[in-house]
């Protein structure tokens, strides 16, 4: 195993960055997480080519720098990356595809928190650390909005006063784009169906989206301005009356601020259930007979059914669904459940491929006379980003 002129993939949260080194064949790879940054138990976990973990402590309550300065200086010495592709979430609508950063790049991405005020800050970071160590490796920006920049004005506007558009940029941004991307791309591979292609990609995490995707262009997503619109998730509502804030507020004197951490830290399966954000816990619950952890699951299969359904509107032709994400690579019996909602598509079901399709298996599991194709590919953002940072770099 080697890893020859490779890329370095960073993700930086605020307290947290999530790294990869990827050989230019996407073969290969180095991959672990820094996190509790800032705090006196700040760590790297870090996994070695041949498989083996080490955890070591950053000292001095190291920040994003002092992670940087030993996973470079120290973990991945022997490998002097030749470029870095950072996952940065919003790009407002300056950016439709990946970016070469620059001082002004590095500026907008900064400006841009007004619309990702706990994610553009900490991309921030992450890239002016490598500023910091390697100020001449070329840094690219792949942005999670980017993607979706192709949605046309009737998908990503909002029905409200103009205004607030063209003075506010106010509009439907979308995020997982990077996902979306590499997933509908493989899925387009890996069909044997010719000509154009449409497809819907349910990608189902902590954080949950669904996008149609016709010929490699996003055509509509269930994520709007924010992350929070759309599909039920871990711990956000998804969907929600628009007048809900008002109403919570007469009814129960919540302030705004309260309604929002409400919406998107204690709704979705953890609010609906009361036991946990979590499939695999709330799988078990329901087995057991918990009452709530059974609704959670049927409103969550049902809403997912219905985004699927809606976005078709958005695709000329219908080739299938793909999911991806720890529920949609993993959760069978999830998968099961949204389908057969999908029923007037004509989709149907190869159960014994279905429940194959567990921890990282990519396949289909359509029955062979089934109207449209079903497919499980797990998402690979660092591998997306590896390649779209190469391809603007000329590498
Ligand atoms: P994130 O959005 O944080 O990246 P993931 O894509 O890792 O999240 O997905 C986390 C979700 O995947 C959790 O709800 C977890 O329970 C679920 N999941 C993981 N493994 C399984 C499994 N075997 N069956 C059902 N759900 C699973």
């Amino acid at each position: 195993m080697s890893l020859i002129n490779p890329t370095l993939v960073l993700n930086c949260g605020s307290s947290s960055l999530k790294y990869a080194l990827i050989s230019e064949d996407g073969e290969t790879r180095i991959e672990g997480l820094a996190e509790a940054l800032g705090n006196t138990d700040a760590r790297i976990k870090h996994k070695n080519l041949d498989g083996s973990k080490v955890d070591i402590n950053i000292p001095n309550s190291g920040a994003h720098t002092e992670a940087l300065q030993i996973i470079l200086g120290d973990l991945i010495k022997e490998y002097q990356p030749v470029a870095v592709g950072h996952r940065v979430v919003h790009g407002g609508d300056k950016f439709t595809k990946a970016t070469v950063i620059n001082e002004e790049v590095l500026a907008t991405i900064e400006e841009l928190a007004t619309l990702a005020p706990l994610h553009n800050p900490a991309n921030a970071l992450g890239i002016k650390a490598i500023n910091d160590i390697y100020p001449k490796l070329p840094q690219v920006a792949i942005f999670d909005t980017a993607f979706h920049q192709t949605m046309p004005a009737h998908a990503y506007r909002y029905a409200v006063p103009k205004q607030l558009y063209t003075d506010h940029q106010i509009r439907r941004y979308g995020f997982h784009g990077t996902s979306h991307n590499y997933v509908s791309n493989r899925a387009s591979k890996l069909t044997t169906q010719d000509g154009d292609k449409g497809w819907l990609v349910a990608h189902l995490g902590n954080g949950c989206s669904a996008t149609a995707v016709y010929n490699g262009k996003s055509m509509d997503t269930s994520m709007g301005i924010t992350p929070l619109e759309g599909l039920m998730m871990g711990t956000r509502s998804g969907d929600i009356d628009p007048s809900f804030h008002l109403h919570i507020h007469r009814t129960l004197g919540l302030s705004l601020e309260e309604v929002d951490t409400l919406l998107n830290k204690k709704s979705g399966l953890l609010g609906v259930s009361g036991v946990s954000n979590d499939m695999r816990i709330l799988e078990q619950a329901a087995a057991e007979g918990n009452q709530d952890a059974i609704l959670s699951l049927e409103m969550f299969a049902y809403r997912v059914a219905k985004y699927l359904l809606s976005l078709t509107a958005g695709l000329p032709v219908l080739t299938g669904v793909a999911f991806t994400g720890g529920i949609g690579e993993n959760g069978a019996d999830m998968r099961g459940k949204i389908v057969a909602h999908l029923k007037h598509l004509g989709a149907k079901i190869d159960t014994a491929k279905n429940d194959a399709l567990i921890r990282g298996a990519e396949g289909s599991f359509h029955a062979d006379d089934s109207a449209i194709e079903l497919w499980v590919i797990p998402t690979d953002e660092e591998y997306q980003i590896m390649s779209e940072t190469r391809e603007i770099l000329g590498l």
